[in-house]
């Protein structure tokens, strides 16, 4: 319309259209769709060939054309019934001939005229005119100002309701002060349909155009009207949502102003830096942007951006080119070992040639060194020996209780708090993709649920595939090749098989007192001073008090209760000094009482004397080796085996074991043959509320009983270990290094224990052989021999039949 209008616009300066000399004859030209009003200047394509052959007579001659409207525009080949009869007579002010063989001209309406009669219709028409002369209104009448100020005020409404009303449109319409042109320009921009328009045109009478041209815009503000309405309320519709936005960011400015912190747009960029940051591996970066796009596009407070959050957090926390530099000077590594621990030879040969050949082979594939022992032997703080002597982070999880592959593994995001699994934890904990990564319990793993956790820490350890380990949580792959992993456990038999098949397993069993006591004075007590804001100056604990404390207030295979004690004696030191009493201290032997309270073990041998029918046996359990007594006693009864002390199936066989072997010697210990027959006998096991089981005790178990049976009472000071068949054959077992050094405890003296475990004693330090006496025994009898305080008198044993007597060998006392 502004277009048009404009077009349309006649010449303000020019109140009369051209004097120009219309001859009556004119070339006729049908238009298809518009009314052309004089003073009108609009352009027209021209296509038809009549059309074109019209314009050119027209130009050939004064350019004037007659233009009169067609009835219906969708005739092609329009006659004169086709055409109205009143039209325009214009001039062709310009004529452009377009590429596609059209013509475009711009006409200007000079004056209405009637069709006389058509000269000739082909090839294009030709009719004589008679110009229509428009009454001017010498005065204008109140009615005609009133009807022109409507006009006038209605068109501009109409033109603003649309947003196109100018001031040089006003000006316009407040210049034509002559109703009939007033009237023509504002048909011509109306918009109005061929009939109507035709109709204003033919109209001769101002007044009464002006009046119909007022219904017409009465109308079409009403329709302008509602169609501003319809559109303002869609528009509000979209505002809604642009107002909203606008009120948060104002919101932002405020919070940011008053320094309260709550970010999107920043979050976004931080995020985005942090990925940069974070030197991810391509197909990871290509997730967390597409996540990072998703989180965009959400509501900042949707419960699925929250997801999106933490796991871009996870993302880009996770160490996945982070790393440290590997240090593999074997001297440095050997004074770091030797400076954290005391002794441990062995342990620290095989962790230093460990690090040799890694230093020889970057990439070797070789076993995962798992450290097994009980509690508090210095499997934890080797790992992190080995760490700092490679220049390593160290980071460490537990294993233990773990029965969901999801706890190695993570959770698919899809669960509500879901996580990833702990291998990442760890990772991201370490902050970096190559540390000494320390697994502790794998013995714990997997009991209620077997084979899943396990599989997963297979992918984990296996260098064949951890090079692209997969955590559900995070769904892209992270490798796992540079870590260092070790493993730890209390024990070697309830590893997985799959997993024990590529470890390298090294063995720490524990320490004896004297041990105990170097490690206490030369790295416990310092730490524990140290830890709790002593000067060594300040309190000195005895030897002999150490010593005390490690026979009397601990009893355990490691170290962990020791350093809590003497932990708890810096403390209470040092509240004293706090609360100004006078220094130095000293603890000794004679005052750790009042420290500490009563002993709170006796060694378990000292509270025995020989008895008749308890034997002292020996246990490997995960807190390392511990004694374990047997107690048999016997009534009147018909034959019956009772055992009571939480005893597992195999213990239960070695005590049938151990009956049917005092049977089968009945003749030997002097006891009449068929003595099971009149009585029940009760094998005890105490400390019952421990589940016990293994299969140890079968030596121990007969001790007692054949005790019993002959009324001869067990030596105290030994200990025995060993599985009996039921001829009396001693068979090999586990542990001997921890029951060794659990019998030490004890104050045991010597030990009894299979012949086939001759190889173990190799494993056995010379200060403990020293202390402790081996005795290796292949058969029972040899056992009673050395465990019993006495053998049945010659006169008993002359009774026992020879064949007996000839499987008795002398006394096998073979300290090693
Ligand atoms: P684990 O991991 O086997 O349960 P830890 O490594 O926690 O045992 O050891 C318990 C404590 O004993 C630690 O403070 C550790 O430093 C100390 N410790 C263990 N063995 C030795 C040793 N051979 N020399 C010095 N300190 C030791």
């Amino acid at each position: 319309m502004p277009e048009k209008f404009k077009q349309g616009m006649p010449d303000p300066e020019e109140d009369e259209s051209p004097e120009i000399n219309i001859p009556e004859e004119l070339p006729l030209l049908a238009v298809r769709d518009i009314v052309v009003f004089p003073n009108m200047i609009l352009p027209l394509f021209v296509g038809r060939e009549s059309s074109v052959l019209a314009i050119e007579a027209a130009l050939a001659q004064d350019r004037l054309i007659f233009l009169v409207t067609q009835r219906d525009p969708d005739i092609d080949d329009p006659e004169p019934a086709d055409i109205y009869q009143v039209g325009t007579v214009c001039l062709i002010m310009r004529m452009l001939k377009l590429p596609d063989g059209r013509l475009k001209i711009l006409v200007q309406g000079l004056t209405k005229a009637l069709i006389k009669s058509f000269l000739q219709e082909k090839p294009f028409m030709r009719a004589t005119q008679e110009q229509i002369t428009e009454q001017i209104m010498e005065e204008i009448s109140i009615e005609a100002e009133a009807l022109m100020r409507n006009a006038r005020e209605m068109t501009e409404k109409i033109l603003s309701l649309k947003g196109i009303l100018s001031p040089e449109m006003s000006s316009i319409l407040e210049s034509i002060d002559e109703p009939g042109r007033l009237a023509n320009l504002i048909a011509s921009n109306l918009h109005l349909k061929i009939e109507e328009a035709q109709e204003i045109l033919e109209q001769r009478e101002p007044i009464h155009r002006l009046i119909r041209i007022n219904d017409y815009l009465r109308r079409e503000l009403e329709v302008s009207t509602m169609q501003a309405k319809i559109q303002s309320e869609a528009k509000e519709e979209i505002d809604r949502s642009q107002r909203e936005y606008f009120l948060r960011e104002q919101l932002r400015a405020i919070k940011k102003e008053l320094g309260d912190f709550e970010e999107r747009p920043d979050e976004i960029e931080e995020y985005q830096q942090k990925i940069t940051k974070a030197r991810m591996p391509r197909g990871v970066e290509e997730e967390a942007v597409r996540q990072l796009t998703r989180l965009e596009q959400m509501h900042p407070d949707a419960a699925e951006a929250t997801m999106v959050r933490t796991y871009l957090d996870w993302l880009v926390e996770v160490p996945w080119s982070r790393n440290t530099r590997d240090k593999l000077e074997l001297k440095e590594a050997k004074t770091v070992l030797d400076a954290d621990h005391y002794d441990l030879e062995k342990v620290k040969d095989r962790i230093l040639e460990y690090l040799s050949v890694r230093k020889l082979n970057k990439k070797m594939k070789g076993p995962i060194l798992c450290f097994v022992g009980p509690p508090g032997v210095g499997k934890t703080s080797l790992g992190r020996s080995i760490a700092r002597a490679m220049g390593r982070k160290f980071t460490r999880i537990s294993l233990g209780g773990i029965r969901d592959e999801a706890e190695i593994r993570g959770h698919r995001r899809t669960y509500i708090g879901a996580l990833p699994g702990r291998i990442i934890q760890g990772l991201k904990n370490a902050g970096v993709n190559n540390p000494v990564f320390m697994m502790d319990e794998i013995d714990k793993i997997g009991q209620d649920f077997r084979g899943d956790p396990a599989a997963a820490l297979l992918e984990v350890l296996d260098p064949e595939q951890n090079f692209a380990f997969s955590d559900h949580y995070l769904n892209v792959p992270f490798d796992l090749s540079k870590v260092m992993f070790i493993l730890t456990a209390n024990l070697v038999d309830p590893i997985p098989s799959a997993l024990l098949d590529r470890m390298e397993i090294i063995r720490l069993a524990g320490y004896t007192e004297e041990e105990k006591l170097e490690i206490a004075k030369k790295f416990l007590l310092p730490r524990q001073l140290q830890e709790n804001g002593l000067n060594p100056t300040e309190l000195t604990i005895t030897p002999n008090s150490l010593r005390e404390l490690i026979s009397h207030y601990t009893q355990e295979a490691g170290l962990r209760n020791l350093e809590r004690e003497i932990g708890s004696l810096c403390r209470k030191v040092a509240r004293r000094i706090a609360e100004a009493e006078k220094g130095p201290f000293t603890i000794s032997r004679g005052n750790l009482h009042r420290y500490l309270g009563p002993p709170r073990y006796l060694p378990e041998a000292e509270q025995e004397k020989d008895e008749i029918g308890v034997a002292t046996g020996l246990a490997w359990t995960e807190f390392g080796g511990e004694l374990l007594f047997v107690e048999a006693s016997l009534m009147k009864g018909k034959g019956q085996l009772t055992l009571t002390g939480h005893l597992g199936e195999v213990m239960k066989e070695s005590a049938q074991a151990a009956l049917s072997y005092a049977r089968a010697r009945s003749q030997l210990f002097n006891l009449s043959e068929d003595f099971y027959e009149k009585l029940d006998v009760h094998l005890h096991v105490p400390a019952g509320a421990i589940p016990k089981d293994g299969p140890s005790a079968g030596v121990t178990m007969a001790t007692a009983l054949i005790s019993t049976l002959t009324q001869i009472p067990v030596r105290k000071d030994v200990a025995m270990t060993g599985e009996i068949t039921l001829r009396g054959k001693v068979l090999p077992i586990g542990g001997l290094k921890e029951k060794a050094l659990a019998a030490l405890r004890a104050r045991i003296k010597q030990i009894i224990i299979p012949e086939a475990n001759r190889k173990d004693l190799t494993e056995i330090p010379k200060h403990i052989k020293r202390r402790l006496k081996f005795i290796l025994v292949q058969n029972m009898d040899e056992v009673l021999q050395v465990a019993l305080t006495r053998l049945p008198t010659r006169e008993e044993t002359k009774k026992s039949s020879s064949r007996a007597r000839s499987t008795t060998r002398p006394i096998a006392s073979r300290p090693s």
